[in-house]
Formats: structure tokens, sequence, C-alpha cells
């Protein structure tokens, strides 16, 4: 993890791959959209943005997306169901329990 100076820890993306895929429910990004992420979220900057919920019990992640905030989502933002770099399904994953 990289520690910020205001103690919030940026999620590592490991396993970068070609293609963005899921494993379990964790989104792997493609190289592409790894380097498109913001880093440091939660922010209130435009961009790309990865959104994971964590196990309370592992306190380890368990599922993560990615939405965009601009123009009129900035506030809320909107899911990405695509990778804009790859093409791949980047949401599917989220909707299985
Ligand atoms: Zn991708």
């Amino acid at each position: 993890m990289t520690k910020r100076a205001n103690g919030w820890e940026a999620p590592v993306l490991s396993t970068r791959t070609d293609k963005c895929h899921a494993e379990g429910g964790l989104l792997r990004p493609c190289e592409a959209l790894h380097n498109a992420i913001e880093d440091g979220a939660p922010s209130t900057h435009k961009g790309l943005i990865l959104f994971e919920t964590v196990n309370f019990e592992t306190l380890k992640p368990s599922k993560s997306l990615v939405y965009a905030r601009s123009g009129e989502f900035t506030a809320y933002g909107v899911v990405l169901r695509y990778c804009p770099f790859c093409g791949a399904d980047i949401y599917s994953h989220w909707e299985v329990d």
C-alpha cells in the first residue's frame, strides 16, 4: 500500500494484464486503465476512480469497480461497464455474489 500524507493508503493494483479481468470480485485492470485511474481516492478530483468494498472480517478488498467523474457526473460519478482502452467487461463481476 502507498501511504499518503493524510494517512489514507492507496490500494495496490497488482497483476496488471493485457486485458482487464476480474479475480474473484476484484477488477484487475489492463496497463492503460491502471495508468489512467486516479491515485489517492477518495477524492473530489475528476477522472477515473477505483472503488473498492472491504470485507470487515478479513479487512481485505472484496469487490472493486471503476467509475468516472466528469461533466454533469462529477458529483456522484458514473460506473464504467467496459474498459475504454481494452474493451473488456469491467462490471459484470460486481453483480455476482
Ligand atoms: Zn482494460
